[in-house]
């Protein structure tokens, strides 16, 4: 799902190449500069269109240990500006390191109404009655106590409701 970019060397232009998200070809192309690396990543849109992002990622050089400087990226997002190791390419077009992409990933991705059918279907699951928040409900299992039953089967019935307010239509 993601492309991953980690450390190079210094003074070496990186390609890499692979299919994105959408299916079409692209490669990325790392020129070097000191103080940044610049990704231009171009793909293909169709048989006529080739499109082309660039994207200014900043580095910073630590000492090593052993001795010599190794470059770190600088998260690009302005809220974390984490030094890490490696970055990664999200389906909505931005590098970020590791936590920011599941933060892009999970508001794109997990809208509440999916983290509610999550939620009700774990309960669903737990009463055997499977999958599928907005279905109707079912008996009590032979071997669960009935408080438990009515335990769950309330707070079922709230996140089904929740859910159905969240996406149908109302009157
Ligand atoms: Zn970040």
């Amino acid at each position: 799902m993601f492309k991953r970019l980690g450390l190079f060397r210094e003074g070496q232009a990186t390609w890499l190449s692979g299919i994105d998200s959408k299916g079409s070809d692209c490669s990325i192309h790392v020129p070097q500069a000191r103080d940044k690396v610049v990704l231009i990543h171009a793909w293909q849109r169709d048989a006529h269109c080739r499109e082309m992002q660039h994207h200014e990622i900043a580095l910073e050089w630590v000492p090593c240990h052993l001795g010599g400087q190794r470059p770190w990226f600088r998260c690009p997002v302005a809220a974390c500006r984490r030094r890490v190791a490696c970055i990664y390419y999200s389906p909505t077009g931005q590098w970020t390191c590791r936590c920011c992409q599941a933060l892009v990933y999970e508001t794109q991705y997990e809208r509440p109404s999916f983290r509610l059918m999550s939620k009700g279907d774990k309960i669903r699951n737990r009463l055997g009655w499977g999958p599928g928040i907005l279905r109707p409900p079912g008996d009590k299992p032979k071997y669960m106590h009935w408080r438990t039953f009515e335990r769950l089967r309330i707070r079922e019935q709230r996140i089904a409701q929740a859910l159905a307010r969240m996406i149908l239509p109302q009157p």
